[in-house]
């Protein structure tokens, strides 16, 4: 790759597909695949991406929102795309996209059936959504009746997927709670079949479940953050490859002598002299402002440079004394070796939320 010359987020597609096939091994070969792009893909570009995994013939691919997948659609894609939280004010947006809604609870599901008859739909795929422990969103086990009493009365849709979410699949001093999950679903699972006279796909497992949970993959597994490269763990974070690379440059270097401060509100105020870079990559670019005083830090030419003081909009200032190192030089935020999820754990976050605040005026480059 040629040196960065801005602020750039490099996204490696043959990770992509190296994680895809990785993920995919560890399934067996009847098992389907949906990919979750939502929030841009996990920060980096959901069309792109959508479409690297539409061509590896991934199965079905999800979104947060409405929005997020008439992206997709206008980009050309093709695969069916469920929307894990619509609202029910998009509905009609939704049909006339071709989307598929998770149905959760049963306002939406009756919402879901006046809207979808009105268009004079039949057979229209949904996706019904169960709680099984996140307390998040889903039918209650008990809701099921209801639900078979509503297909009874219409032919407008038809369950193409029921599903659930695992609240704590990364985290193995949770197992008991998780496999506890698991046995709701299958009891919530074995239910349903009996009062519908065809196959759903079910569904349950996230990348945490695909790696820690194989007896659960079922008919469909939902892996976002495994594709951008981590498995929230030490040991499957070797197997995957993170996909994004955050570049900037050195736009100016500056001699701090003893007494003087660096940045707004003096935040910094320098005991020796020191050298400092600036670098044009902000708050407003992702970095927030937590990274700031000596927490957060980069790479230049291959050492460790700490924030300097706050973090501005637009700018961090770095300190590069023991650098070696010009203006124009390249800077690397978070790749492949200083990952986005060890620059997350210093301010006690995870490498989800790093990656998806990348915000979208940092330009994106495809590796092919
Ligand atoms: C975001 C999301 C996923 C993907 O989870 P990862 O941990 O990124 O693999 C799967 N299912 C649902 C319902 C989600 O909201």
């Amino acid at each position: 790759m040629p040196k960065a010359q801005e602020t750039i987020l490099e996204i490696d597609l043959n990770a992509l597909k190296h994680n895809f096939d990785y993920l995919k091994s560890k399934l067996q070969p009847e098992t389907k695949f949906l990919a979750v792009v939502k929030a841009y893909g996990y920060g980096s570009d959901a069309c792109e991406i959508a479409k690297h995994l539409q061509e590896l013939e991934v199965d079905y691919l999800a979104v947060a929102y409405v929005n997020e997948g008439v992206l997709l659609r206008e980009a050309g894609i093709t695969k069916p795309i469920l929307v894990l939280h619509p609202q029910t004010v998009n509905f009609k947006k939704l049909i006339a996209n071709c989307l598929e809604p998770s149905l959760y609870n049963p306002k939406v599901l009756t919402e879901f059936i006046a809207i979808a008859s009105k268009k004079n739909q039949t057979d229209y795929p949904v996706h019904i959504k169960f709680n099984t422990g996140l307390n998040r969103l889903g039918f209650w086990e008990n809701d099921v009746a209801f639900i078979a009493s509503k297909l009874k009365q219409t032919k407008t849709i038809k369950v193409a997927s029921i599903f659930s979410h695992l609240a704590a699949s990364e985290d193995l001093t949770e197992k008991e709670f998780s496999l506890n999950q698991i046995k709701t679903f299958k009891s919530i699972t074995d239910n349903f079949l009996n009062i519908i006279d065809y196959k759903p796909v079910l569904h349950l497992c996230n990348t945490s479940g695909i790696l820690n949970y194989p007896e659960a993959h079922l008919n469909m597994v939902r892996s976002g953050i495994g594709l951008y490269g981590f498995g929230n763990c030490k040991k499957e974070n070797k197997h995957l490859k993170p996909i994004g690379t955050l570049k900037t440059i050195i736009s100016q270097i500056h001699q701090i002598e003893k007494g003087e401060s660096v940045g707004y509100n003096r935040a910094f105020k320098s005991n020796n002299f020191l050298k400092t870079a600036t670098l044009p990559i902000g708050h407003a670019d992702g970095i927030g402002r937590q990274y700031g005083n000596g927490k957060g830090f980069v790479i230049i030419n291959g050492q460790k440079a700490p924030i300097i003081g706050n973090v501005c909009m637009d700018m961090i200032m770095v300190n590069i004394t023991n650098i070696d190192c010009k203006e124009g030089d390249e800077v690397i935020v978070f790749g492949q070796e200083a990952t986005a999820e060890a620059l997350a754990e210093v301010v006690n976050t995870i490498s989800y939320e790093l990656i998806t605040s990348i915000s979208q005026r940092v330009k994106r480059i495809f590796i092919k």
